[in-house]
């Protein structure tokens, strides 16, 4: 299927469904994103632990470079244009169409959550089903409820097509959860489009007020770990959302090696955890939202120290120097060469100030 400029992942769902065919990857939680803006950082999605990033799933790209040409690349054509573009954060050319590969659609999806106090064990857990790729979709959430407990889900969902129908008692039944909610049946194109009116409604809430998102990779071995220093915020400076009255985090594991494009960095480790933090503080709180960007700068600090890496729609990252130490020198010497080439007078996307 070719995307052609403006296309967002909702125009791409209801087309491929019409003819049975879905992507391997969809955003996790809103279709309301353009081709070109998730392929420019990578794209993570609920199924990315079987097929790793959007731009995994790419099978041809034509650019509009920085010096104005229009270039068809692919692995096997200009492909370092290709792989400098994937991941690229817009920094060697304008995606105008993506040629991205289909799968056959199925039918419909189960769904579950289930709900841990047990952080080993949701660990544990989380990896387990990581491993033997028992969930075509699988997600979760850290959660802090009115009275501070930390709580723990994963969403667990299973893909279908009848005759045939799941059954997710049996899937999870050697999993170590503390309970469950009742598994719910959706057509695929519901689970696809389920969380739009809810981004809505958040996007009206927090229209007032100032982002400070943050998304780190971190290696499985330290996470348990890294988690403490997230536990220790209060409710004011860890500024997170409230959905359904609890604070919320999400939390899924990665299959670092089916990631595969070389802008997309992952810890070095076979197992990662991604977590999202949407920060935000209301405007014009000026203490709050300094004590939250400190924070974050604190938090990013200690995800380095432990091989951690970020997502770059929300680095933080305030330099050039930064952006060197996250990609690595191998990769920077590789980018900033495609950068020379491809945009001589540096005319593209200045705004994460990659190139002084
Ligand atoms: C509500 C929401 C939910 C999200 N959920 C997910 C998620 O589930 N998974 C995930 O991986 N990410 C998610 N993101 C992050 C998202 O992938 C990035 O913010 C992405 O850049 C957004 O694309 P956009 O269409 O909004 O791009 P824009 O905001 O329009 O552009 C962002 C940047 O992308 C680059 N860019 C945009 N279009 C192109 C193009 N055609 N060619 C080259 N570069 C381009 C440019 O650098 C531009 O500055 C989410 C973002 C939001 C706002």
């Amino acid at each position: 299927m070719d995307a052609q400029p403006g296309a967002f992942w909702a125009n791409v769902a209801t087309l491929t469904l019409a003819k049975g065919l879905t992507p391997p990857v969809f955003p996790a939680t809103c279709l309301a994103l353009s081709v070109g803006g998730t392929l420019s950082v990578g794209g993570i999605g609920n199924t990315s632990h079987h097929y790793g990033a959007q731009v995994d799933t790419v099978a041809e790209l034509d650019v509009v470079t920085g010096d104005g040409r229009l270039v068809t690349c692919s692995p096997d054509r200009e492909s370092e244009l290709f792989n400098m573009v994937l991941g690229g954060v817009g920094q060697c050319g304008i995606i105008v169409r993506s040629r991205i590969r289909l799968i056959p659609a199925p039918s419909y999806v189960m769904l579950q959550d289930l709900l841990y106090t047990d952080l080993d064990k949701y660990l544990e857990d989380h990896l387990r089903a990581l491993a033997d790729g028992r969930f075509d979709s699988q997600r979760g959430g850290i959660i802090r409820d009115k009275n501070g407990k930390w709580g723990f889900t994963i969403e667990a969902g299973k893909f279908f097509s009848p005759p045939g129908e799941p059954n997710l008692a049996s899937l999870v039944s050697d999993l170590r959860f503390d309970s469950a909610t009742p598994a719910v049946r959706m057509t695929y194109q519901e689970y696809l489009f389920r969380f739009e009116a809810r981004n809505a409604a958040l996007a009206a809430r927090f229209r007032n007020s100032l982002s400070r998102f943050i998304t780190m990779w971190l290696p499985a071995s330290a996470v348990k770990d890294y988690l403490s220093n997230i536990f220790a915020f209060p409710p004011e400076l860890a500024a997170l959302p409230q959905v359904g009255g609890f604070e919320r985090i999400s939390f899924f594991p990665m299959n670092t090696r089916r990631f595969t494009r070389p802008l997309f960095k992952l810890p070095s480790e076979d197992r990662a955890f991604a977590v999202w933090l949407f920060r935000s503080v209301p405007a014009g709180d000026q203490a709050r939202l300094s004590a939250v960007t400190a924070s974050n700068r604190e938090l990013f600090a200690k995800m380095t120290a432990i091989g951690g890496k970020r997502y770059s729609p929300y680095s933080g990252v305030v330099s050039p120097a930064e952006w060197q130490e996250h990609f690595g020198l191998d990769t920077w010497r590789r980018l900033s060469a495609a950068k020379k080439k491809y945009d001589p007078n540096n005319v593209l996307t200045p705004g994460p100030n990659m190139f002084a």
